[in-house]
């Protein structure tokens, strides 16, 4: 097997094995334990940490790992866990005609059309009494069928395959099951997962839930060659995948770092998204002197990495024309004068460079003029560390659709770049 061919398969089983925010840190730091990194709790003192290999989660969902010298600037890659997704309310069992529904609120800007008719499975994180009255929280995942949003039937609605509005609150709805079933049965399906996953436990009842909506089809290799990798969340867990694997192989002679941080989809203002104290806090206790710090930082460099848009070959318009990123010709180096990324002059020439060094091609995107432009964790970063910062992605289609697609070739590019980046 090819390393590009390793690479798609680890790829696909990383995918795989992280329907949610909560379950991508925990494959990551699956990935990390793996090859002897440590775990530090940030509620326990570190002390003055001996030189080795660690991580640190945040809310589950957020993850910091890092290999630790005390002297010399840091190495750092950042990316998000989170991905667009339909999001179960509180109270989220409703009765409609006969059907029995959940109550969704649309976590991040989804590409909604694509949410019909596809069977959808649920995983999150339950917060769950013990019989003595102490709380848990525990990561479920359902991985089987368990709802689905139906269209409208096109002889309901001529209009269909013109543009069409969709209403969050009435039209997003998936069905769960018909309305003879109770309200008892939902909180018993979450009980029976609890106790398979949590075999130990003996849950008294669920509390609250933070439960998503997520399509359990796998991601797969797909075209005449398998040159595509289609899945869902391919934004930005290629990232959170290349990063850890590039910090697992860093040089332990480096302060190599990587921030996978929650809710970038939404804003990133939460105590584990970019806007929060993690990064700040971890960084602190690692240097605490201030002004040793400042100078370490000053020294740093920082890779955000957060896929990018290809040109869309039937939509080639929606891009500048001269700054068209395709399929399988590498990392995207994403420029905007207004700082909805980071990129410099000078950080985006060390990037090509790192590239060159990697032997990997490297493109760059900037958006049309007439059109905005999304955003990533690296102007948070950079404005909240002052560390110089480049905003780079794999390009890919269909962004926050249910399924995206991206060139499996470009996922190995990343990989080897980064890997090159931890490399001295
Ligand atoms: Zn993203």
């Amino acid at each position: 097997m090819s390393p590009h061919t390793a690479c798609a398969a680890e790829l696909i089983s990383f995918l795989r094995s992280s329907p949610t925010a909560f379950h991508a840190a925990a494959s990551a730091a699956a990935l990390l334990v793996e090859q002897g990194f440590i775990r530090l709790e940030e509620q326990a003192a570190w002390g003055r940490l001996a030189a080795g290999k660690y991580f640190v989660l945040r809310n589950e969902s957020s993850l910091i790992g890092f290999t630790w010298n005390s002297s010399g600037p840091f190495r750092m890659i950042g990316a998000h866990t989170d991905s667009p997704s339909l999001k179960l309310k509180p109270n989220p069992l409703r009765r409609e005609q006969g059907c029995l529904q959940l109550g969704v609120e649309i976590y991040g800007g989804a590409l909604l059309r694509p949410w019909f008719d596809r069977e959808l499975s649920l995983a999150g994180r339950v917060a769950w009494r013990d019989k003595n009255g102490g709380l848990s929280s525990a990561l479920l995942d359902f991985q089987r069928p368990l709802a689905v949003i139906p269209s409208l039937a096109i002889h309901l609605n001529r209009e269909a395959n013109k543009q069409q509005e969709m209403n969050a609150q009435t039209d997003m709805t998936p069905l769960i099951g018909l309305a003879a079933e109770t309200a008892a049965a939902f909180q018993e399906l979450l009980l029976e997962e609890l106790r398979r996953c949590r075999p130990e436990a003996e849950p008294a009842g669920i509390i609250d839930h933070e439960l998503f909506l997520y399509d359990p089809a796998p991601p797969t290799l797909t075209g005449l060659k398998g040159e595509f990798i289609t899945g869902a969340r391919l934004d930005n867990l290629v990232s959170c995948f290349a990063a850890a694997q590039a910090l697992r192989s860093a040089d332990s002679g480096l302060n190599c770092l990587i921030v996978l941080n929650d809710h970038e989809e939404v804003g990133s203002v939460s105590a584990a998204g970019a806007q929060g104290s993690f990064l700040r806090d971890v960084l602190e206790r690692l240097r605490p002197d201030p002004e040793e710090r400042q100078a370490a930082l000053r020294g740093s460099f920082f890779i955000s990495a957060d896929n990018a848009h290809a040109v869309h070959p039937n939509f080639a318009a929606k891009h500048d024309s001269l700054h068209l990123p395709q399929l399988g010709k590498g990392p995207v180096i994403k420029f905007n004068a207004n700082q909805r990324y980071a990129t410099t002059a000078a950080s985006a020439a060390a990037f090509r460079q790192l590239c060159a060094k990697a032997e990997v091609p490297v493109q760059e995107f900037v958006s049309r003029s007439d059109m905005g432009c999304g955003s990533t964790i690296g102007p948070l970063t950079a404005a909240e560390l002052g560390v110089e910062t480049v905003d780079v992605g794999i390009p890919s289609l269909a962004m926050h659709s249910i399924r995206e697609t991206a060139a499996s070739v470009d996922c190995w590019h990343l990989c080897r770049v980064l890997q090159t980046f931890f490399q001295p």
